[in-house]
C-alpha cells in the first residue's frame, strides 16, 4: 500500500453483531390503566429483546441481596466524578504545568458498575431492567453500555437523567407498571484485524495498535487512535529501514465492543511473538477533547482531556515517555500504572489489557465522559494534540532503540521505584 507496509493481513475474527430496531417504554399507575406514559429511551446493549413484557416497576438500589422477582428494576447508574487529586494518586508520574490537579473534576464515561449494572437485577429475579444516566451534564440516553458481549437475560433500557427523573416523580405518586418492547438484531459476525510490517535495524519488535471499531461515529472512540497508528505507520514509512529501531507492526484490532474479542483474539493467537519477540507494545486511543454540557447540550471546548499513559514499571520506558511528553508539551498527562486502576485491577482498563504482563507496553489513552454515547462525534477530536501524540510516540520508538526484549524485562520493578524520575526538561518556546 501507499505507505510501502510489507506483509499486510486481513485476519477474521468472530465477535457479536448487535443492532437496536425498535424500542418503547409505557408506564402508568395500577388505579388508571388507561392513562399511559410513553418515556424516550435506548436500549442497552446486548440485552434480551421482547415484543412486549409487562411487570411492576421497583426501585432497585442497584446492589445484591434484593427480591425482584417478576418485576421491572429500575437502578439509577450514577457516573463517577473524580477530582483529579484522587486520579493522580494512582499515577507514577505527573505533568501539570497549568497546576490544574487541585481544582479539576473529570466525570468517567461509566459508573462504578461499568458493564456489570444489569447484574444485580438479573440476580434478584427482575424481568427487566431500566437504568437511570445520572449525574452528566447533558441530556443523553444513547449509551453504549454494557459492551462485554454478555448476552443478559432479560430486556434492558437507558433514561435520560431528564426522563428518568420523570419516571421516579410518577412511582412517587403510587404503584406503577410498565411495559417494554425491544427489537434487536443480535448475531455472528465476521470482523478483521489489520495489520501490516515495516522491517527495521533489529530482529526484534514494536507493536503499535489501537482497535478500529466503535459504536456510533465514535469519532474519538476509536478512528482517533486508528489515525493516530496510521501517523506512525506514514512516518516510519519515510524514515529507511535501517534507522527505523526495530521491525514495526501496525495492529488496528476488531471487536473492542464485541467484549474485547480483537484484543483476546490478537494476544491468543500471537501469545509466543509477544511474549518473546516485542520490544514493547504501544496501544494509542483517545485523542479527545475535554466537554461541558450547556443547557442539555454536550459541547466540546479546546482543552484536551487528561491523558492517561499506563506505562510497565520499567525505569527506562517510564522515563522515555515522561520524557516525549516533556518534549512535546502534552500537559494534563498521568502516567499510570499497569495494574492497580482501577483498584484490583490486573490490566490497565484499555484495549491493551491483556498484553500486560506478556510485554511491556505504554498504553495511551483518555476517558471522556462522552466515551461510548452517540455524542461522539468529529467535533470531540481535539485536533491540536494529534501533530504532538504523533512526535511523542515517535520519541518513545527513538528512545527504545538500545533496548532488546530482555533488557526492558530485566529492569522491571515491584513499586515503589527506588529512583526518582529525572527532572522534566519542557519544550523550548517558540
Ligand atoms: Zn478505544
Amino acid at each position: 500500500m501507499e505507505f510501502g507496509l510489507e506483509d499486510v493481513t486481513l485476519d477474521p475474527v468472530s465477535v457479536d453483531r448487535w443492532e437496536p430496531l425498535a424500542w418503547s417504554l409505557d408506564v402508568w399507575h395500577d388505579a388508571t390503566p388507561g392513562d399511559r406514559m410513553s418515556l424516550p429511551c435506548y436500549p442497552t446493549p446486548f440485552s434480551a429483546a421482547t415484543s412486549g413484557l409487562e411487570g411492576e416497576l421497583a426501585l432497585s438500589s442497584g446492589m445484591a441481596g434484593e427480591d425482584l422477582g417478576g418485576k421491572i428494576a429500575v437502578v439509577e447508574n450514577q457516573f463517577l466524578a473524580l477530582p483529579q487529586s484522587v486520579l493522580t494518586s494512582f499515577a507514577t508520574w505527573v505533568y501539570d504545568p497549568a497546576g490544574e490537579v487541585p481544582t479539576s473534576v473529570q466525570i468517567l464515561p461509566f459508573s462504578g458498575q461499568l458493564n456489570t449494572i444489569m447484574d444485580p437485577a438479573v440476580a434478584a429475579g427482575a424481568i427487566g431492567f431500566v437504568g437511570i444516566l445520572r449525574g452528566l451534564p447533558w441530556d443523553t440516553d444513547h449509551y453504549y453500555v454494557p459492551y462485554d458481549d454478555v448476552h443478559r437475560p432479560i430486556p434492558g433500557l437507558w433514561l435520560s437523567e431528564r426522563n428518568g427523573d420523570r419516571l421516579l416523580e410518577f412511582l412517587g405518586q403510587g404503584p406503577a407498571r410498565g411495559r417494554i418492547v425491544l427489537e434487536r438484531n443480535l448475531e455472528p459476525a465476521t470482523s478483521h484485524e489489520v495489520t501490516g510490517v515495516l522491517r527495521g535495524a533489529s530482529d526484534q519488535w514494536i507493536v503499535i495498535g489501537s482497535h478500529h471499531d466503535g459504536p456510533w461515529a465514535s469519532a474519538v472512540e476509536d478512528a482517533s487512535g486508528t489515525s493516530l497508528v496510521l501517523a506512525q505507520a506514514r512516518y516510519w514509512s519515510r524514515v529507511p529501514a535501517r534507522e527505523r529501531p526495530h521491525n514495526l507492526l501496525f495492529l488496528l484490532n476488531a471487536g473492542h465492543f464485541s467484549g474485547g474479542a480483537g484484543l483476546q483474539h490478537f494476544v491468543t493467537t500471537h501469545h509466543d511473538f509477544i511474549a518473546n519477540q516485542v520490544v514493547v507494545e504501544i496501544h494509542l486511543e483517545h485523542a479527545a477533547r475535554e466537554a461541558r454540557g450547556d443547557n442539555g447540550q454536550l459541547v466540546p471546548t479546546d482543552a484536551p482531556e487528561w491523558r492517561w499513559w499506563f506505562t510497565s514499571f520499567i525505569p527506562p520506558l517510564e522515563e522515555a515517555v515522561a520524557g516525549a511528553i516533556c518534549a512535546e508539551g502534552l500537559g494534563r498527562s498521568l502516567i499510570m500504572p499497569p495494574e492497580g486502576f482501577p483498584p484490583g485491577s490486573k490490566n490497565p482498563p484499555t484495549d491493551a489489557a491483556f498484553f500486560h504482563p506478556l510485554t511491556p507496553i505504554v498504553s495511551f489513552l483518555t476517558a471522556p465522559m462522552y466515551l461510548f454515547d452517540e455524542g461522539d462525534t468529529l467535533a470531540m477530536i481535539h485536533q491540536a494534540s494529534l501533530v504532538p501524540l504523533t512526535r511523542a510516540t515517535i520519541r518513545i520508538v527513538e528512545a527504545l532503540r538500545d533496548q532488546t526484549v530482555s533488557s526492558l524485562r530485566s529492569a522491571v520493578y515491584v513499586p515503589p521505584r527506588a529512583t526518582k524520575m529525572p527532572p522534566c526538561v519542557p519544550p523550548p518556546t517558540p
